[in-house]
């Protein structure tokens, strides 16, 4: 189990006061993570010592600067097992990785009458790039839908997915209801209709293992920033025929090979796909984060975030009128979207910041989902790695008084 306790030490804005005397308690990770003093120091560092332009440089700090934006790449590869860190992609978030495979991949894979099958619980990422695709292209998205229970619903599975499935993208875990999903059943049966496969793991990779060559996924795309790293950095795995066969995104500097005033060609994998000057403090600071995250040992992660989800929806079950949505605490991750009787998560979310509760309320970048909820916003609380079991006592205790504030 992890020692909370010396894992806070390493967050400095958990050290704050919101208000005189009341304490910052960060319930909103799904969102946007915490860094570690580590990756804030891997940062300084390149601006302090390293700052030059990458692949360019033929002077000391250049090389070191490339050096070390290369190791951070190499560090994502086995960070999710991937063969070789020419298939880690630096984006600047799991949504440009869609975007870039929907473009690269779908225009010249897809066609009109085709059927890209998502599910309903995806966030927007992982849904408008492909409904943008399916209007360019005249194809069809379908949808997997979600049982009450907020569990895929793979009883149709069959029907959904056929000969006429050209890609299936799908979320490993969601950013709503929790859920972790089958992903190495959905991927196979994607697979045995001969469909390619993209995984969202913007919701798994900061918080369990995921093994790219087990999981045998086609793409995977997450954000930097979820997991402890900088925003403007995000990664696209993608297996190497596939990259290797897909045009480029987009063009510019770095992403060719030799350019005339008749045209040009392409650099290798990975830089065929990174145009201009990347995010290179923010590459570096990934790496901190994976090397910060791996000292933690991602299985520890995944079980003292299991515990504190068993322990948050136990606690929050005292609530009377609370209704968390999504599964058991068995089959979820760190997350919990609940309503509160018919009270607007934006008034309970306010209310909570009064005693330094930072949660989020809103649609969560999934209105698909809440549609069909047939609801438009759920207030919601997520864990990571610094959440104390004291902190959630702090919120059930807080949502008490908004009842009470409401005269409930
Ligand atoms: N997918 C899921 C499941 C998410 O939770 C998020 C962010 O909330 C994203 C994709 C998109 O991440 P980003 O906004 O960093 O691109």
């Amino acid at each position: 189990m992890l020692d909370v306790n010396q894992v806070r030490a390493d967050f400095p804005i958990l050290q704050q006061e919101m208000y005189p005397g009341v304490p910052l308690v960060f319930l909103d990770s799904a969102a946007s993570s915490q860094k570690p003093t580590a990756v804030l120091q891997a940062m300084e560092h390149y601006y302090r010592a390293l700052n030059a332009n990458v692949h360019r440089g033929v002077y000391r700090i250049s090389e070191e600067a490339t050096h070390a934006f290369e190791l951070a790449r190499q560090k994502v590869a086995n960070f999710i097992n991937a063969p070789d860190a020419a298939q880690i992609i630096f984006v600047r978030n799991a949504t440009e990785g869609f975007n870039l495979v929907a473009y690269s991949w779908g225009e010249a894979n897809i066609q009109a009458g085709d059927e890209i099958l998502l599910t309903e619980m995806e966030h927007h990422a992982n849904l408008v790039p492909w409904q943008m695709l399916a209007q360019r292209k005249g194809a069809v998205v379908r949808y997997l839908p979600f049982t009450p229970d907020g569990l895929l619903d793979l009883s149709n599975l069959d029907e959904l997915l056929t000969e006429r499935t050209k890609l299936f993208s799908f979320t490993a875990v969601s950013n709503v209801f929790g859920t972790i999903n089958p992903a190495r059943r959905l991927i196979a049966a994607a697979k045995a209709v001969g469909a390619v496969t993209m995984v969202d793991a913007a919701q798994s990779a900061p918080h369990m293992v995921v093994n790219v060559q087990e999981l045998d996924c086609d793409f995977l795309a997450f954000s930097g920033h979820k997991m402890c790293g900088p925003t403007g950095i995000g990664i696209l795995y993608g297996k190497r025929h596939l990259l290797e066969a897909m045009p480029p995104f987009m063009g510019g500097g770095d992403m060719i090979r030799r350019v005339t005033l008749e045209g040009a060609t392409w650099n290798d994998i990975p830089w065929k796909f990174e145009a201009g000057t990347p995010a290179i403090a923010e590459g570096i600071g990934l790496g901190a984060a994976v090397d910060y995250l791996t000292n933690l040992g991602m299985d520890n992660v995944h079980a003292y975030e299991q515990f504190l989800t068993s322990y948050a929806l136990e606690a929050l079950s005292e609530v009377p009128g609370l209704k968390v949505w999504g599964p058991p605490a068995a089959q979820k991750g760190g997350v919990a979207a609940f309503t509160l009787d018919n009270l607007h998560p934006h008034d309970i979310a306010e209310l909570l910041d009064k005693d330094g509760i930072a949660v989020r309320a809103g649609h969560h970048c999934a209105m698909p989902l809440h549609k069909k909820l047939g609801l438009s916003a759920t207030t919601r609380a997520s864990f990571y790695v610094h959440t104390t079991t004291a902190e959630i006592d702090a919120l059930v205790a807080s949502l008490q008084r908004v009842r009470a504030v409401f005269r409930l």
